[in-house]
């Protein structure tokens, strides 16, 4: 088949590219390189069938010929870019998600969106199943990402039931792993880079709020998953077993085996309390699973790290 990645050049969508072309596919990588970086796609520059051009998705997608499936996972995705990319953010989740409706409706592609746990905000109902309507901010500062993504799935719910078009949302929850930025600013870059320093571990609020952290490759396992079924209703994909960050800083440090201590900061603006995707409807309809232990996902990402710092 041939695939169009928007966001191709970020850390979920290399290793999304990496598994289309292990498979034969054609892959086409539409990326303005805000976030993402030419290295993650560095390992490919010679592999037939591979393509990255650098288009911002939000002023428009090429002419690329015809395309079966069209994965869009273009947007900054880090808590610590809400505020200076605020503007780009909208853009490309109203957009960036238009212009690749319009490019999937005319080419009869599969439309397939990286959503996220976000759009249940700061949720008052624990776990989330995707019937929960959610908890969102509009106006506190993650409410750029959130009002952009829930824009994004109700656009992309018009197109379907408008003009037909194949559509799928994915509400992706926290995923972590190799080719995070080092200063990307999310939690697992920045405990393990604190901890392979031997710098203080810095722990927001008092470290009781909970996350549910999905490793990379289950993740695109997961999204890969949704090329050979179209669901009609968004489907939650991340992993179910919780944990407090205190105790995701305890975790780094034995696993670095570093000295480093932990120090607490001030909780960010809107931070959720608790997070766990359920997951009842990917095991139903997927019939997808996460299989990845945090304590192997972990040690393969602080590999990946000592690599790079
Ligand atoms: P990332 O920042 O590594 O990747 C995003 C990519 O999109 C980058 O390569 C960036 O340069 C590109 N991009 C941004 N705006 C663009 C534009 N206007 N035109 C073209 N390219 C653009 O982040 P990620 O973690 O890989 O996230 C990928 C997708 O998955 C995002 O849509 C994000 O919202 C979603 N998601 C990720 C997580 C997670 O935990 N990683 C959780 C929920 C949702
Ligand atoms: N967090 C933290 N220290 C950090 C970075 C993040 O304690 O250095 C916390 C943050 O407050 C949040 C959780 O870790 O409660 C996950 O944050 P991240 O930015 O990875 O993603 P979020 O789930 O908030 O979008």
């Amino acid at each position: 088949m041939k695939i169009v990645v928007t966001g191709g050049a970020g850390f979920v969508g290399s290793h999304l590219v990496d598994r289309l072309l292990n498979e034969g596919h054609e892959v086409i990588v539409l990326d303005n390189l805000v976030t993402g970086s030419k290295t993650n796609l560095s390992h490919l520059s010679n592999t037939s069938g591979f393509e990255l051009i650098e288009q911002d998705v939000s002023k428009g997608i090429p002419n690329l010929g015809n395309v079966d499936v069209f994965y869009h996972l273009a947007s900054p995705a880090s808590p610590i870019d809400f505020e200076p990319l605020a503007i780009e953010i909208l853009q490309v989740g109203s957009l960036g998600t238009m212009n690749g409706l319009n490019f999937a409706r005319e080419k009869k592609a599969h439309f397939i969106l990286a959503s996220t746990s976000e759009t249940y905000g700061d949720p008052l109902v624990h776990p989330q199943n995707e019937e929960y309507l959610g908890n969102v901010n509009q106006i506190g500062v993650r409410g750029v990402y959130d009002e952009a993504k829930r824009f994004s799935e109700a656009v992309t719910m018009a197109y379907r039931r408008k003009h037909g078009v194949k559509t799928s949302i994915v509400r992706i929850f926290n995923t972590y792993g190799p080719r995070m930025r080092a200063n990307d600013g999310r939690v697992i870059p920045n405990f393990i880079s604190q901890a392979l320093r031997g710098n203080p571990l810095t722990v927001y609020g008092d470290g009781q709020q909970t996350r549910s952290l999905c490793f990379v490759s289950d993740l695109v396992d997961g999204l890969h998953r949704f090329m050979r079924f179209e669901p009609k209703l968004p489907i939650n994909l991340g992993n179910d077993h919780e944990m407090t960050i205190l105790s995701l800083a305890e975790e780094t440090i034995r696993l670095t085996g570093s000295k480093s201590s932990t120090t607490f900061q001030p909780l960010p603006e809107g931070d959720p309390k608790l997070r766990c995707p359920v997951l009842d409807r990917a095991r139903e309809f997927l019939k997808w699973e996460p299989k990845v232990s945090l304590q192997d996902g972990l040690q393969e990402t602080i590999n990946y790290f000592k690599k790079i710092l």
